[in-house]
């Protein structure tokens, strides 16, 4: 299996409230994505889940306080970092303006990017009818991607009415505008647009939510085409449940970390998961467990689940000294863990699958 796409160290931090506050929202995340992997990105709202994701497409909103690190898409013999080498306009975006640099470094980040979105890498956003241009038809949104994708020629027309049908919509839809659709087949629609380009990773960010159930299993079912090896994907979700035999990998998310990621046996299995964190949102998802506490936006030198640690609060207060030092991902088995205790406390109640 190649790589596709590397995150290394990345790091994003936005000003936020009056005086103008620095917010980590994504802290030192690497990852490694493989062809043929299909990644969950596991955490609750306002984890950072979303903000990685939208990183890795070079769509970080405006004004980072901080983005450092690296994204890093290595396909066919092309190589394309988007942040590497360009962090001219860093110091000047600390202040939460735009001057002339933050401008300049966000041109050159769009330039990098627009190699990679469409072509390299596509998004399906969670809102599927606000993403679809509201000025183009449907047939013709179809046929950009297409395009985008290195399609060409008369077939292009042909191939979007096949896209169509692939994803049970008629193919009068090609006349219709995102506004006459329902959220039903907007979210079809852009399932279609992420098969028509082909691309080697597919980004989907909650894919089921806002759904009704019945139409949740057709979308489900569309979703497990879409995600076919070689094709890569990183699925960002507050539950692993509708997904769980479909995932290779689980990434879990805290106050912009990631706080254990490993193979679906390692973290769902009979070993896992190892981190009270996954173990506290897993339960809460199978009903077992009052849901997980919010995540610390605040964080505190040391472990940022401290506050809330079921597993600190049991321990010696000679050990508990240890969960105030910032720690580093652990590997245990084939997982990293960021908990200094995972070798020794976990699993307390077995594995969740
Ligand atoms: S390092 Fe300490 S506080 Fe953090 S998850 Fe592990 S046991 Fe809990």
């Amino acid at each position: 299996m190649s790589v596709v796409v590397s995150v290394e160290g990345l790091s994003v931090g936005f000003w936020r409230g009056r005086p103008r506050t620095l917010v980590p929202v994504v802290r030192d995340v690497s990852l490694t994505i493989h062809t043929g992997d299909i990644v969950c990105l596991l955490g609750q709202s306002g984890s950072g889940k979303s903000v990685t994701a939208l990183s890795l497409l070079g769509m970080v909103p405006w004004e980072p306080g901080i983005l450092s690190g690296r994204v890093v898409y290595e396909m066919n013999g092309e190589r394309i970092s988007l942040y590497e080498g360009i962090e001219a306009g860093r110091g000047d975006l600390l202040d939460g303006r735009a001057p002339r640099s933050a401008r300049r470094w966000r041109r050159q980040v769009e330039e990098r990017a627009s190699r990679v979105r469409g072509k390299l890498a596509h998004y399906v956003f969670q809102n599927a009818q606000t993403s679809l241009n509201p000025f183009w038809t449907v047939g013709a949104i179809l046929e950009r991607h297409l395009r985008r994708g290195g399609r060409a020629g008369p077939d292009v027309l042909r191939e979007a009415a096949r896209g169509l049908e692939r994803v049970g919509l008629p193919p009068d839809t090609a006349g219709q505008y995102p506004f006459e659709l329902s959220g039903g087949s907007a979210k079809r629609v852009t399932i279609a647009c992420a098969a028509a380009a082909e691309p080697p990773l597919v980004i989907a960010d909650e894919p089921t939510t806002g759904v009704d159930p019945r139409l949740r299993l057709e979308i489900l079912a569309l979703f497990r085409e879409l995600c076919r090896p070689p094709r890569a994907t990183l699925l960002i979700s507050h539950g692993v449940g509708l997904f769980q035999d479909l995932v290779s990998h689980i990434c879990v998310m805290y106050a912009g970390q990631i706080v254990e990621a490993g193979p679906r046996g390692d973290v769902l299995g009979p070993g896992g998961p190892r981190h009270p964190y996954t173990r506290s949102l897993l339960l809460a998802e199978l009903g077992v467990r009052e849901r997980s506490a919010p995540v610390a936006l605040a964080v505190e030198a040391g472990c940022a689940y401290r506050p809330s640690c079921a597993v600190c609060a049991t321990l010696p207060d000679a050990l508990q000294r240890r969960c105030r030092e910032p720690q580093p991902p652990l590997a245990v088995d084939q997982s990293l863990v960021r908990c200094w205790w995972a070798a020794e406390h976990g699993p307390s109640e077995g594995g969740i699958a």
